[in-house]
């Protein structure tokens, strides 16, 4: 359905929410931009749902964080304590080209637990991957960055795509789920403008042949 601006109700759904999330009516957490994070030494994409992260007891050290078990990577070795703190941690490392690319959080401190805490327990350090942001295409001329705001938690996931305890499943739900419908674009802008899959709000997957601006 399109309107007499030539915009779907769709994208002014998303415009009117884009303004209420950057109006205020939101945490620091909701405006937070969602990055698509890969392994420096393979290029293979360790997951689409990542933050950009700075350690609390330490803010010279710059990571990439997400929540949700990437089956991207490995354990390396066994835990062993933080430097920064008493966390139990353990490297991981990516599955294709073997890098040690970060760490979880196996077992949070007692400061940490008593700090505000995002539940992103999986640790990308910024010097063994690169990252970059991801995009809403709105239009063909007008784009934003994705915000948290649209990202959907863990336990509003729901649906049969995240039942079953196999690899698709494992798959699945470490993919990037949004509360967008599925005519709404996502992209990234390096190398090149390329367009990346997510659950939608109507469990469909998001995808540029989707995309109805061409009409
Ligand atoms: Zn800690
Ligand atoms: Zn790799």
């Amino acid at each position: 359905m399109t309107s007499r601006n030539g915009l779907s109700t769709d994208v002014r759904r998303l415009i009117i929410e884009y303004q209420r999330v950057n109006g205020g009516g939101s945490t620091e957490y909701d405006r937070k931009i969602v990055y698509r994070v890969e392994c420096n030494g393979c290029y293979s994409v360790l997951s689409d749902r990542c933050m950009r992260a700075v350690l609390l007891s330490d803010r010279t050290v710059d990571l990439y964080s997400t929540d949700l078990f990437p089956n991207s990577v490995g354990f390396v070795n066994g835990d062993y304590s933080a430097s920064y703190c008493a966390c139990r941690v353990r490297d991981i490392g990516c599955l294709v080209c073997g890098k040690v690319l970060g760490y979880h959080v196996n077992l949070p401190c007692k400061t940490c637990l008593a700090q505000e805490n995002n539940g992103h327990y999986w640790m990308f350090r910024s010097s063994e991957v690169r990252a970059q942001a991801i995009f809403i295409e709105v239009t063909e001329t007008m784009d934003f960055p994705l915000y948290w705001a649209f990202v959907r938690a863990t336990d509003n996931y729901g649906g049969e795509f995240f039942e079953g305890d196999g690899t698709y499943a494992a798959k699945l739900s470490c993919k990037l789920a949004v509360k967008l419908p599925a005519s709404i674009p996502l992209f990234v802008r390096e190398p090149r403008q390329l367009y990346i899959e997510a659950y939608t709000n109507d469990n469909k997957i998001s995808h540029y042949q989707f995309a109805n601006y061409s009409r």
